[in-house]
């Protein structure tokens, strides 16, 4: 697992000049837009410290994402599923939730609750050929995908799906705002994500730490 960090700066002469006097080379364009400075950075980069309070002493904007080996991808037992691209929104965009979902213990307010009582509605047949993964805006607890993955999902008995066992669960908890819950599938719905070679999603490892894992 490698942690990277994402850094963006607009029109900052100084953050520049502290990056400048550490001599350390970056992107930078300057254009219409302003005066841009862009990089990423790995969290194990023997500057990364010095270049983190640096940015957080200029106000400047970080974002991080992280990349699992192949290898951890391989041998985890259970894996959190992140679509690729996002496509539309549900449909009616402005009242979906009440349209979709049986609000009786539903908040408002972050999101959290709600039982699925009808399809979703799409405005049209997502374009993006080269995925196989589906997701809308907003909702980002459900995954589609075409009758043909359902069928070969269904032949290799994966459960969870159309049925309540143990190969696509959705987690207790809730996260973010307009929540969701994580969507995480067993090692054996993994290999048949990657045996396959299907696009437009990303798959990564969970480590159960629920104190019944442990050895004492
Ligand atoms: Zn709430």
């Amino acid at each position: 697992m490698e942690v990277f960090h994402k850094v963006f700066s607009n029109g900052n002469a100084q953050f520049k000049q502290e990056l400048d006097l550490l001599g350390f080379s970056y992107k930078y364009e300057e254009n219409i837009m302003g005066k841009i400075v862009i990089f990423e950075i790995a969290e194990s980069h023997p500057q990364w410290h010095i270049i983190k309070e640096i940015a957080s002493r200029h106000n400047v904007c970080i974002s991080q994402s992280i990349v699992y080996s192949k290898k951890e991808i391989a041998e985890a037992e259970w894996l959190a599923l992140a679509c690729t691209g996002h496509f539309g929104y549900p449909q009616p965009e402005d009242d979906y939730v009440p349209y979709t979902y049986d609000t009786s213990d539903y908040c408002e307010r972050c999101g959290i609750g709600g039982n699925q009582k009808t399809s979703f509605h799409f405005r049209a047949e997502p374009k993006a050929k080269r995925s196989h993964f589906f997701q809308l805006n907003w909702v980002f607890d459900e995954f589609f995908v075409k009758p043909e993955m359902k069928l070969i999902f269904q032949q290799n008995a994966v459960s969870g799906i159309f049925s309540n066992a143990l190969d696509v669960v959705k987690s207790a908890e809730w996260f973010g705002s307009g929540a969701f819950r994580a969507v995480i599938v067993s090692r054996k719905v993994a290999d048949i994500i990657l045996e396959k070679e299907w696009r437009g999603i990303a798959l990564k490892p969970i480590r159960l730490s629920d104190a019944s894992q442990q050895v004492l």
